[in-house]
């Protein structure tokens, strides 16, 4: 799930707010859902804005022309900017970080992983097992009872990673 990064009040730390539902309107505290339907004129929303690789969804930010919004210093002068990964949003003094990057969650095996190796156990991979596609480096774990092989250390196989389900790989503190 697509997140946005924001400085939490109480302890000026960047702090992480999954991005739900269809609309989140953007403001003084924070990001919040709005009614689809009344994107204006509150102020800039983000919008579910169909679908990325892999099926997930994009976003888009929507402000009308001469909101004080500014993505990555320059003003949304259509109206419409797509999201990329790790924008920086910017409103009335207070910023907001884009981040698509995503919590190891576990699933079925991808039919294109069948017969590749875990790089924990070097087992191949075979149907209808429950791997976690680690989300930094992609590489595939098992994720089952029996066979824990993602959780069986606090990194990734092949990369720095946390395993824990709750530490974000990159947070805006490295901006
Ligand atoms: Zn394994
Ligand atoms: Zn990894």
């Amino acid at each position: 799930m697509a997140l946005v990064w924001i400085v939490e009040r109480e302890t000026g730390e960047w702090a992480a707010r999954p991005l739900s539902g269809e609309a989140l309107g953007l403001g003084e505290r924070g990001v919040e859902p709005v009614p689809v339907d009344a994107a204006e004129p509150l102020g800039p929303v983000l919008r579910r804005y169909g679908a990325g690789p892999a099926g997930r969804p994009r976003w888009a930010l929507l402000a009308e022309p001469g909101r004080k919004v500014r993505a990555n210093g320059e003003a949304v002068e259509t109206g419409i900017r797509v999201l990329r990964n790790r924008d920086l949003l910017t409103l009335a003094g207070q910023q907001f970080v884009f981040s698509t990057e995503e919590l190891p969650f576990a699933e079925p095996v991808p039919e294109d992983r069948i017969g590749t190796r875990c790089a924990r156990c070097t087992r191949a991979f075979v149907s209808g097992e429950v791997v976690v596609l680690c989300p930094r480096c992609g590489t595939a774990h098992h994720a089952m009872e029996t066979l824990a092989c993602w959780s069986y250390r606090p990194r990734c196989a092949t990369c720095d990673a946390s395993t824990s389900g709750e530490e974000y790989a990159w947070t805006p503190d490295s901006l």
